[in-house]
């Protein structure tokens, strides 16, 4: 079903959403919060696990060329230093003379300060890796970062992975993990927060082949978010211009997604060139080459990466997802999610909570039904209600459960989106479901977005 309103949501509206129904909250709120932190509730980690298992499922499990790994968040600081993020990973600042707030240089216009008007400093480097120490003793020695990015920790495993899965290229590495940067400014949600989740890919090629393996993976990408339902109008690829690419990379497009501050980065895909096997190679006196057996050669692989981020795509999804209508003079909230990201599949509702057999019979659904889904039972207040509660955290489907489903064994089928009811046997109800579910429903629309098809037109 289409999106009914045309306004596009502000960012209070999910916020507020994702506060009130346990999607998101802010980070240690009984200690007054920590800036720019945010915690997944119930709903939240659903829906952000349901991201991740799609892109794994897209990326590793779908695909023979690609395999995942899980590797340490801090790993030996020589690695940041071959990486150039010692160096190199850092933002210009600047401070206002008179309120203190810190910038980022590009927020700066005319050189005043944006909240309070005063003069600046000059600009300072400002590297943006969070510092620890590794054992008891604080000294330089000791000193390791928690990683910016998961990347490295892939290439490091280059020839591990290389040797143990006997790979030829083209083939990639991939992994979900936390990343950390103590970024100057965090802000707009969870969009820019100082921890959070990548998805990246590091897929490596032989050079020559890099430029067509780099479109291809350009098309996947942007492909996977339409896929889960992401409007296409929402969607835009943006290559880089000569003087934002890094001084390696051969190639860059961000994915980009239109965000109530205006179009932003939802991930990143680089043509890296051999940079980073080659640093390595040096740093570590390690050979990171591949023996090519058909060219009898030896040559650094180029690396195509895709890098996307868990928080920034769970933040896209939800306001992609977001819709109002009115419904009898009453307004509704929809999060029209696709069902695979939805937290929630299906809603057990039995009409009455004191009808003893009614229970009964929503009881044994429920136990039948939560092997498959995450489904909720929810016997309280007003089944309107109820359905206005299920459609503004997007579950999809709502089952009923009525006095007349005592006497004839069948119950209801309710759809989110088109709120169109259908009555079906209770011993079949789990293969309609599945098949609902699965897709049976989607019809792909003109412009690439995902809509569901009514159900006067699923013909059911
Ligand atoms: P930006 O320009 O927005 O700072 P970036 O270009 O530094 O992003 P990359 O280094 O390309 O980001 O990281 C890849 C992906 O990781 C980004 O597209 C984004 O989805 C995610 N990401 C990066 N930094 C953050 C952050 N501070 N908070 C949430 N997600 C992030």
């Amino acid at each position: 079903m289409p999106r009914v309103s045309t306004k596009p949501v502000d960012m209070d509206t999910i916020v507020s959403l994702c506060k009130r129904r346990g999607y998101v909250f802010p980070s240690s709120e009984i200690y007054g919060g920590l800036g720019s932190a945010w915690d997944y509730g119930p709903l939240g980690v659903e829906l952000k696990r349901n991201i991740k298992n799609a892109w794994w499922q897209a990326n590793i499990q779908e695909r023979d060329d690609v395999v995942g790994l899980d590797s340490a968040i801090i790993l030996n600081p020589q690695a940041w230093v071959a990486s150039g993020h010692v160096q190199g990973f850092s933002d210009p600042l600047v401070d206002c003379k008179a309120c203190h707030m810190r910038w980022r240089l590009d927020a700066i216009k005319d050189g005043k300060c944006p909240s309070c008007g005063g003069e600046v400093t000059e600009p300072r480097q400002f590297n943006l890796m969070f510092k620890t120490f590794a054992g008891p003793v604080e000294e330089a020695a000791s000193v390791v970062y928690l990683r910016p990015e998961t990347a490295q920790g892939i290439f490091l495993n280059f020839q591990n992975v290389l040797t143990t899965t006997r790979r030829k290229l083209p083939f990639g590495i991939a992994q979900i993990g936390k990343s950390f940067r103590n970024e100057i400014t965090p802000g707009n949600f969870i969009f820019r927060t100082r921890e959070f989740e990548q998805m990246e890919i590091e897929y490596f090629v032989k050079p020559g082949e890099d430029e067509k393996l780099f479109q291809d993976w350009l098309k996947a990408r942007f492909n996977w978010y339409l896929n889960l339902g992401m409007r296409k109008e929402n969607l835009r690829l943006r290559q880089h211009g000569k003087d934002e690419l890094a001084h390696y990379a051969r190639d860059c497009y961000d994915v980009e997604y239109l965000f109530p501050m205006g179009w932003s980065e939802l991930e990143g895909i680089a043509n890296r060139g051999d940079f980073d096997l080659k640093q390595h190679s040096k740093h570590s006196g390690k050979d990171l080459s591949y023996f090519d057996e058909e060219a009898k050669q030896h040559y650094f692989p180029y690396v195509i990466e895709p890098s996307a981020g868990a928080d920034r795509s769970a933040l896209a999804f939800l306001i992609d997802a977001y819709d109002e209508e009115e419904v009898k003079g009453e307004k509704r909230a929809i999060l029209r999610l696709h069902p695979t990201l939805a937290p929630i599949k299906v809603a057990i509702l039995p009409l009455s909570r004191n009808n003893e057999e009614m229970n009964k019979q929503a009881k044994n659904i429920y136990s039948m039904l939560r092997k498959s889904w995450m489904v909720q039972y929810d016997d309280a207040q007003s089944i309107g209600r109820r359905y206005r509660r299920q459609d503004e955290i997007g579950t999809p489907f709502a089952v009923t459960i009525d006095f007349q489903s005592l006497e004839d064994k069948m119950v209801t089928i309710r759809s989110r989106d088109s709120m169109a009811q259908i009555r079906v046997p209770i011993a079949t109800l789990s293969d309609t479901l599945k098949n609902k579910l699965d897709g049976e429903a989607i019809e792909v629309l003109p412009v690439g977005g995902v809509m569901w098809k009514s159900e006067e037109k699923a013909g059911s």
